[in-house]
């Protein structure tokens, strides 16, 4: 009864939010100079959210120039350090404050569960804002060791203005992760939101102005990769692009930066992550519920996704019947406004059928589809798929191999920890691991060893704003949270005084 009463309310207020769908450019919502709109759909039901604003070049011309324009003022590139965190923690605060308003709208744009919003994404962002504003002046250049005749010394200045361009998988967690930093050390931003997933960026702006950010300085312009993404790669007013998404965009944003101003780019790509369960695992039933949580976690749609569940054949008719049960019991797709449910629909419909496909191939491949492999019963209005579990994997098929960005788990068998490393280490991705086992010098080895940007032992994504995230290989370059995050959005200038 409490939970329909819950649920009831969201969809209540839910029924009561106007969301923003235009630009945001110097302190002002805009449509864009074509006109044009495209829907935001809610992939729970289908129905249309908002109509956006369709930026493309022209829109990013403007929105940079804003950019500049406010970085070469001065008005917050040379604003007193302390000054500058007293308005991003104002702005932690007023995003705290509507912490509904943005749990409704990543929740209706992008479908996942409403609880994960209020629990994870929102305290999250708030405390990257939180955790980046107090490190603002702690950002220190260094005088040289040079003779007693000169005075040498580095100065750490912003770059100017940064584009951001984010994916969809988390909106606002992802959107914090750039803007952060980026305008914590004085930058200008020019965001450009995930076309699936446009809604909170504009209240995000629009705080940050409230919280007394000056106007130009982090604006927004909504619209789709080809065309307002690339402009703002290509753009040569632009000092930095700051890319979260797939490794075929990545790769993109490098080859815009060699065809324009060797801009510099930051990228966090996707991963094909192992977690490995060793059979001397104290706890199997923890890691179980980890290991669900790590593939059917956000539906499966996270970049550190443990989607390749690496077991120790001794153990692995016990491991798969307990995570199959914890898939089954704590992962049941529905309603993303009811605070109960635990998975709801994938992004959009084209991400569905994407997944569908992969389910197929993995079946057509040989593996054995233990649980799910479809859509739920009964959910097939909105871009629904049931927690799927392949078993009979080897590393070697495309479900091992390719990034699928959906609730599909691979459970791979091994024999003893050096084949673990190595069918661990056996892809083009290098974002995260996990290891379960309670042999100290072999977690630590683990952690040595696997290539990887983030190791987790007995547990799985976890972490703190001290760690950095990113990854190795192909999952990219940049690293997100921790306080390099907030010097890469800097640069170096060397100064030699002559003074004798
Ligand atoms: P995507 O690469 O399709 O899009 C990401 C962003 O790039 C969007 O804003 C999109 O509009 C833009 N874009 C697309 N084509 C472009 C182009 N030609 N030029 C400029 N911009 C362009 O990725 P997605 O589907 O939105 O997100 C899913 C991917 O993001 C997955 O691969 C996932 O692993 C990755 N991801 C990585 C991390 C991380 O921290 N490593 C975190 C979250 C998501």
């Amino acid at each position: 009864m409490t939970a329909v009463s819950i649920n009831t309310t969201w969809h209540q207020k839910a029924e009561k939010l106007k969301p923003e769908g235009g630009l945001f450019i110097d302190g002002t919502l805009l449509p864009a100079r074509s006109g044009k709109l495209f829907e935001s759909i809610n992939p729970a039901n289908g129905a249309t959210i908002a109509e956006v604003a369709q930026g493309d070049a022209a829109d990013i011309d403007r929105a940079v120039a804003s950019g500049l324009k406010a970085f070469k003022s001065g008005v917050w590139s040379r604003k007193a350090p302390r000054e500058r965190m007293a308005v991003m923690l104002r702005f932690a605060d007023l995003i705290e404050a509507h912490r509904e308003e943005f749990a409704l709208i990543d929740t209706m744009d992008m479908g996942k569960p409403i609880s994960e919003m209020l629990n994870v994404d929102i305290p999250l962002a708030v405390l990257c804002f939180r955790f980046t504003a107090e490190c603002i002046d702690k950002v220190q250049g260094s005088v040289g060791a040079t003779s007693p005749d000169i005075l040498s010394y580095v100065l750490r200045q912003p770059l100017g203005v940064v584009g951001c361009i984010v994916p969809w998988n988390y909106p606002l967690l992802m959107t914090s992760w750039k803007i952060a930093p980026a305008l914590s050390a004085g930058n200008s931003v020019v965001l450009k939101p995930a076309e699936q997933s446009p809604l909170s960026a504009v209240l995000l702006a629009r705080l940050f102005v409230e919280a007394g950010g000056p106007e130009g300085v982090l604006n927004v312009v909504n619209g789709f990769g080809p065309e307002a993404g690339k402009a703002l790669a290509l753009h040569r007013d632009v000092e930095k692009i700051a890319f979260t998404g797939s490794v075929e965009v990545g790769k993109l944003m490098m080859v815009y930066s060699g065809q324009s101003n060797l801009k510099k780019v930051s990228t966090e790509c996707g991963g094909k992550s192992p977690h490995v369960i060793m059979a001397d695992a104290a706890d199997l039933e923890a890691a179980a519920s980890w290991a669900a949580m790590g593939i059917f976690g956000n539906q499966g749609e996270v970049c550190c996704a443990g989607s390749r569940i690496l077991v120790e054949r001794k153990i692995l008719k016990d491991f798969t019947d307990i995570f199959r049960e914890k898939a089954e019991l704590g992962y049941r797709p529905g309603d993303p406004l009811n605070p109960d449910t635990s998975m709801g629909p994938l992004v959009d419909f084209g991400q569905q059928k994407r997944v569908l496909n992969y389910i197929g191939i993995g079946k057509q491949a040989g593996a054995e589809c233990v649980l799910g492999g479809g859509i739920p019963a009964g959910l097939e209005k909105g871009a629904f798929v049931s927690p799927t579990i392949f078993t009979g994997v080897n590393n070697q098929m495309a479900i091992a191999r390719e990034e699928i960005f959906g609730p599909v788990a691979s459970i791979i068998a091994f024999d003893g920890f050096e084949e673990a490393v190595s069918i661990a280490n056996d892809t083009s991705f290098g974002l995260a691991a996990g290891i379960w086992t309670s042999d100290l010098g072999k977690a630590h080895r683990f952690a040595r060893d696997v290539e990887a940007g983030m190791v987790y032992i007995n547990s799985y994504m976890t972490g703190d704003m001290q760690l950095p995230f990113g990854g190795w290989k192909e999952s990219g370059n940049g690293r997100d949270k921790c306080m390099d995050a907030l010097t890469s959005y800097t640069q170096t200038k060397g100064v030699w005084a002559t003074i004798g």
